[in-house]
């Protein structure tokens, strides 16, 4: 079968769900993926910043494999190794305390909502908390998950949710400060927004939201799937800020590629929150999704990954800098890391797809922003090659526009 004719299979036994590019992957190998016609296309989406190590990578294939070979699920009743392994590194590379392991984004953050208002029916046996989450927030498609996400689009027709969530904007400390009350238990945001527009946390506001919650003994936790696992520059976004969460939610590139979750809690939530009987999963925590955890962590520190976000990090800051003062069509550029963000005065549909046709694959993040969120292994030839592209995407965007106005 031709790619068409895969798709229109897809088109016929897959529920709708997502307006898919048309095109059959093949295989992937380093910073590249192949369709299966052969094309080659340059990646800067990366799995939505999943394959952080890039694809093929021999050290993790082989890890994977040794372990299908032994055992790929026990459940949770019994104790596994690869839990072991992964359970320490996390502690390690977090500082946090105690992990949970999930299959997924959304359940960690089921896992943080739960654990926090556990921590505060223990303190005084009400069932009435609050949590107080961003407008614009994105924390996964789950009911507890989206209750929290503010962004009506995706929450409306599923209502009610789960109660008592209140939405405060994002870097605006006066506006949390004011959604807070005497209920409240947690607030919840990422420390870099990605599906609402790539938006880092600024320093102060992280800072006086982390004196807020000690103050009132709140619990700040911090959804860090999109902007954890080295795609800031440090393991996770807000190891840049001088905070500490009490909670955090972790997937996405913590597996590279396994589906995988956690979330980490400091030792005072752990003694005060969730306990014997009050959560579970089947899959969570299995030795396969372990032993990639593990040998991803492993992997970071012996290909110096975070060393190489620092510096291809930079130089597309640079390259997006120039870019955006060229473009009339580009209104600003934001991030850090290898996770950033130029917003236009219009739909970016059209670019990505002239993108998609020359090879490169890009991502949006809302209608208006174009998100490069590149396999972590990328170098300055990789920025470089994407650079070319875009620019040109751009020009040709900008032809049009000027063509529209004179017709
Ligand atoms: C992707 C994402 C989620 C949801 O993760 P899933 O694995 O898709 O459930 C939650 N929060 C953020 C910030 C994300 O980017």
């Amino acid at each position: 079968m031709n790619m068409k004719e895969y798709i229109n299979e897809a088109e016929s036994v897959l529920l709708h769900t997502y307006n898919r590019y048309p095109i059959v992957w093949d295989r992937g190998d380093g910073m590249y993926l192949y369709d299966i016609e052969g094309k080659k296309y340059l990646d800067f989406v990366a799995g939505i910043a999943v394959f952080a190590l890039g694809y093929n990578n021999q050290a993790y294939n082989d890890a994977l494999k040794a372990q299908i070979d032994k055992v790929i699920h026990t459940s949770n009743y019994y104790y596994n190794i690869p839990a072991i392994e992964a359970a320490k590194k996390l502690k390690k590379v977090s500082g946090m305390d105690r992990v949970f392991f999930t299959n997924s984004g959304a359940e960690a953050v089921e896992g943080v909502l739960k654990a926090a208002r556990k921590y505060a029916f223990l303190r005084d046996g009400h069932t009435d908390h609050e949590i107080v989450a961003m407008n614009h927030s994105f924390h996964g498609r789950t009911m507890g998950a989206l209750s929290v996400t503010g962004n009506a689009q995706y929450r409306e027709a599923f209502e009610p949710l789960i109660g008592n969530i209140r939405f405060a904007d994002f870097n605006d400390f006066e506006s949390v400060a004011s959604a807070v009350t005497d209920k409240t238990c947690a607030i919840i945001f990422e420390t870099v927004q990605g599906e609402g527009g790539i938006y880092p946390a600024t320093k102060e506001f992280l800072q006086q939201v982390r004196t807020l919650c000690d103050k009132k003994d709140i619990l700040l936790i911090l959804d860090e799937i999109q902007c954890g696992m080295g795609r800031t520059g440090t393991m996770f976004a807000w190891q840049r800020y001088g905070i500490k969460p009490d909670l955090m939610a972790s997937a996405k590139a913590i597996g590279c590629g396994v589906p995988v979750g956690a979330f980490m809690m400091t030792q005072k939530v752990a003694n005060h929150s969730l306990t014997s009987g009050d959560h579970g999963t089947t899959y969570g925590g299995n030795p396969l999704a372990c032993t990639a955890i593990s040998q991803v962590i492993d992997l970071f520190e012996q290909q110096n990954i975070l060393e190489n976000v620092e510096k291809t990090g930079a130089y597309l800051y640079e390259t997006l800098e120039n870019i955006a003062a060229k473009h009339e069509y580009v209104k600003e550029h934001r991030g850090i890391g290898l996770m950033q963000g130029l917003e236009c005065n219009g739909s970016v549909g059209e670019i990505i797809q002239r993108a998609i046709q020359k090879g490169l694959l890009l991502i949006n993040a809302g209608p208006n922003i174009i998100r490069f969120i590149p396999p972590l292994i990328a170098g300055r030839e990789d920025v470089d090659a994407m650079a070319k592209i875009l620019d040109e995407c751009l020009s040709e965007k900008q032809n049009t526009c000027f063509m529209e106005r004179i017709e």
